[in-house]
């Protein structure tokens, strides 16, 4: 025990990150290789799994595009194909007969809507974009909702003024997908952080400098909306709010996990209720800690041993010692002891 301590004050004593983290702490189990650029070039992950294998698929918005990892966090794939600042991802889409997951981000190089699918056989991204998709100018966030009722699937894409555009997603015929908008409205300002509930119809939108809104995310839904949390005065959040994701529990329970990037932390949130339920730091162990997360995903799905109630993975804004960025890889079994949530 004493060497583990002294391993760990060690380890610690390596990495210099930020200070001030509210919440309690957790520590990272794993951690992806570094992106392949210095600089602040990572920003969101997506989580694929087929509860056999697992892939962390991340953002690289300064023109990496999206690397891909395995759960250990080795590097297999890299699509350097754009600026694309955020990633999301759906399964079972039929495209020309056959049930794809669909990996699709935002791309600011050019303002389009990358798409891609995970191969079944090589667990390889390929392209399925039907050609350029343009999206909004200034696109920035990004989302995907899949109607359950409809069997409808929509790349949700948000801009740097707050305009949030709903493309529905179709198969163009030709093995490939194409897009179509059928909803806009506006949040206000920056917007950029989203996650659809597909069970529930709701969709979630941060407001870089204000906070977390509720809308429906039916396509044939108007923006009545309710506010989650706030960066003001009672409110969990310190600006920008950042990576929003959805821990998914049956019977609608579960919780919203959202990236106060002001305050290196992160906020638990009642998926039912909304109610804030809490909030955590990923602090310095035989990994370095997390500061500046901008985005985050988190799956309740068993991922094995190391992971039998899934995991937390978010942006480092810097990777230490190096100094570059990463992804890291939390055991969610931590995040519900150390709030006390376990049941
Ligand atoms: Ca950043
Ligand atoms: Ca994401
Ligand atoms: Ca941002
Ligand atoms: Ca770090
Ligand atoms: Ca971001």
């Amino acid at each position: 025990m004493r060497s583990f301590v002294l391993s760990l004050a060690a380890a610690a004593a390596l990495f210099t990150g930020c200070n001030h983290q509210p919440g309690v702490p957790v520590t990272a189990s794993a951690e992806t290789d570094p992106v392949m650029h210095e600089g602040d070039v990572a920003d969101d992950p997506a989580i694929w799994t087929d509860g056999k294998e697992t892939l962390i698929i991340g953002t690289h918005k300064k023109g990496g595009g999206l690397e891909v990892y395995d759960l250990s966090g080795k590097r297999l794939q890299s699509l350097p194909e754009g600026k694309f600042n955020n990633v999301d991802l759906r399964y079972g889409m039929e495209v020309g007969g056959k049930k794809l997951d669909i990996v699709a981000a935002s791309n600011r190089t050019d303002d389009t809507l990358a798409l891609y699918a995970v191969d079944p056989d090589t667990r390889k991204l390929v392209p399925i974009a039907d050609g350029k998709i343009p999206t909004v100018a200034k696109s920035y966030g990004f989302c995907m909702y899949h109607d359950l009722g409809k069997n409808a699937y929509y790349a949700i894409v948000n801009n740097k003024e707050g305009r949030v555009v709903q493309m529905e997603l179709f198969d163009a015929g030709n093995g490939k997908v194409g897009a179509k908008t059928v909803r806009t409205f506006d949040v206000g300002s920056q917007t950029e952080g989203c996650v659809a509930d597909d069970e529930t119809g709701y969709l979630y939108v941060g407001e870089e400098e204000k906070g977390v809104w509720k809308y429906a995310a039916g396509a044939d839904q108007d923006d009545r909306r309710k506010l989650i949390d706030h960066t003001g005065k009672g409110g969990h959040l310190t600006a920008d709010v950042e990576g929003i994701s959805l821990y998914l529990l049956e019977n609608g329970e579960g919780y919203l996990v959202v990236s106060s990037q002001g305050s290196h932390s992160y906020n638990l949130y009642d998926r039912k209720s909304g109610k804030f339920l809490g909030d955590f730091h990923i602090a310095d162990g035989e990994i370095d800690g997390t500061c500046e997360t901008d985005g985050l995903d988190v799956t309740s799905a068993n991922l094995g041993a190391d992971y039998p109630k899934g995991i937390l993975v978010v942006q480092d804004g810097e990777d230490l010692p190096g100094g570059t960025q990463n992804f890291k890889i939390v055991d969610f079994r931590k995040i519900l002891s150390a709030l006390g949530l376990e049941k």
